[in-house]
């Protein structure tokens, strides 16, 4: 079921480490101190070194360790926005100005990407949404209209008779295409970023973990494991990896969620073809959500959820997952697995992103499962505020940043909601909730 090479390191790394070699001294100064070199911090720091500022990345690892490496690269604009209750507490004009935001995030990146002509391996190539019952087919079609009139994305929906003509399975209910979303390496995006941000003038710090600051005259001395340095403005960018030694007052805001992806052994071109006809990005309506694609060179298959929340480790992952996918593609049973790492998300206790300033602190913090093009875009607004460019606020930002009594940073609440989860797919359709459970049993 493993191939002799299994490793627990993301697939991404194979091409794309994260960067252990970025231990040049600390400056004494810096205008700008950043804290994390996922998109977010290194978006942040490109903006700020490109405006003739000096910014200074430093990083608890080697650089490029969080999850933007390790994430399933999906490219997208404002799906959850639109078709969740996440913004019931906005007003008609502040829920549209956070789809145009959110619109924005994934032009953003594009741009980015191509104005400093960054290795990524952008694929527009589609994302189709798959249909776990035939009720969520219903409610899939609505989310097709609502997501082109409000996003101004071309969708369509796919009836399950057509559905083998974008996945090579019976296994969904029907579903919807967006043809404009996509996917990236991400961890040759947080590679290139990082090259971007050193060539424009930032310094990337790896091994420096922030432990906490103290304000100064003209500034902030920013404690770190390699030694303090002052700097004017200082910008959490930790996201999913936030620790509530250093950082107390966000962390209490924040729930990392662990989240894992297998990737198969290289497959021929006939059976991707019988897979992925299209290599689309795909997702389900799946209470504990499945995503997959096709790695970037179109050789194997990337299977990402969290299935099983009492079991925490990669082993037990790659089981779970191969069970997974072999449900959806059982032409895949006998295919091994050569990759399963995890990594962490982070919601937030609204479900929204969040950017602002907390006692003459910026952060941006918050993905909630989907950071690739956000968590860039929050990085890049966080930089134009800090250099007084902004001619209008994100709609996320300065908003209240709810915390939940009692919590500190145990998320005692997570196996429950994940139990909640199952259940509910399991009401819904019990028998192959039940064959996944005997597939993994006796893998
Ligand atoms: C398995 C998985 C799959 C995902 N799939 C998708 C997807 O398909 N599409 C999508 O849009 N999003 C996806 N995401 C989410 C996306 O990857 C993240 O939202 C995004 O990478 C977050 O970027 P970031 O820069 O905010 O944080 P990160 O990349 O996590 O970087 C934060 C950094 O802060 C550092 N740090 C923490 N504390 C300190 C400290 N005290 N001092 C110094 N450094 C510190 C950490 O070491 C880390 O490197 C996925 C995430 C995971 C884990």
């Amino acid at each position: 079921m493993l191939t002799d090479t299994f490793t627990t390191d993301p697939y991404w790394w194979d091409a794309a480490p994260p960067d252990a070699a970025a231990t040049d001294e600390l400056p004494e100064e810096t205008d700008v101190a950043i804290i994390g070199s996922g998109f977010c911090g290194l978006s942040a720091a490109l903006e700020l070194a490109r405006a003739g500022v000096r910014a200074t990345v430093l990083e608890a690892g080697p650089l490029g360790i969080g999850a933007s490496s390790r994430s399933g690269g999906m490219v997208s604009s404002g799906q959850k926005l639109v078709l969740t209750d996440v913004l019931k507490g906005f007003g008609e004009e502040e829920k549209n100005h956070a789809l145009e935001d959110s619109a924005a995030t994934y032009s953003f990146l594009q741009e980015l990407i191509a104005r400093e002509q960054l290795d990524a391996d952008l694929q527009v190539c589609g994302r189709f949404f798959g249909a776990w019952t035939p009720k969520d087919f219903t409610t899939l079609q609505a989310h097709a209209e609502l997501l082109a009139r409000r996003t101004g994305v071309t969708t369509r929906v796919i009836p399950r008779h057509r559905q083998r003509e974008e996945i090579g399975s019976d296994f969904y209910h029907g579903g919807i295409l967006v043809e404009e979303y996509g996917g990236v390496h991400p961890a040759k995006y947080n590679r290139a970023l990082r090259g971007a941000a050193r060539r424009a003038g930032a310094g990337l710090h790896a091994f420096a973990a922030v432990q906490g600051w103290d304000r100064g005259p003209g500034g902030l001395n920013v404690r770190t494991a390699r030694g303090t340095v002052r700097a004017k403005h200082l910008v959490v960018s930790t996201n999913g990896y936030t620790t509530a030694d250093a950082l107390p007052w966000f962390r209490r805001r924040l729930v990392p969620v662990t989240a894992f992806i297998i990737a198969t052994e290289p497959l021929s071109p006939e059976v991707m073809d019988s897979v992925i006809p299209k290599r689309r990005m795909i997702s389900d309506t799946r209470k504990e959500l499945s995503f997959f694609r096709p790695s970037p060179d179109g050789t194997r298959i990337l299977f990402g959820g969290r299935p099983d929340a009492l079991r925490n480790d990669e082993r037990s992952a790659a089981v779970g997952l191969r069970a997974r996918m072999v449900s959806v593609f059982p032409q895949l049973r006998d295919v091994r697995i050569s990759h399963a790492w995890r990594g962490n998300v982070c919601m937030t206790f609204d479900k929204l992103p969040h950017l602002g300033r907390e006692e003459g602190v910026h952060y941006a913090l918050g993905c909630n499962g989907n950071g690739v093009a956000l968590m860039s875009w929050m990085g890049q607004q966080t930089a134009l505020n800090i250099l007084g460019r902004q001619n209008r606020l994100p709609a996320f930002q300065d908003r209240p940043f709810p915390a939940a009594p009692f919590y500190r940073d145990r998320a005692w609440f997570l196996p429950l909601v994940s139990a909640g989860y199952h259940l509910q797919d399991f009401a819904r359709r019990p028998g192959t909730v039940i064959a996944e459970r005997r597939a993994r049993r006796s893998a």
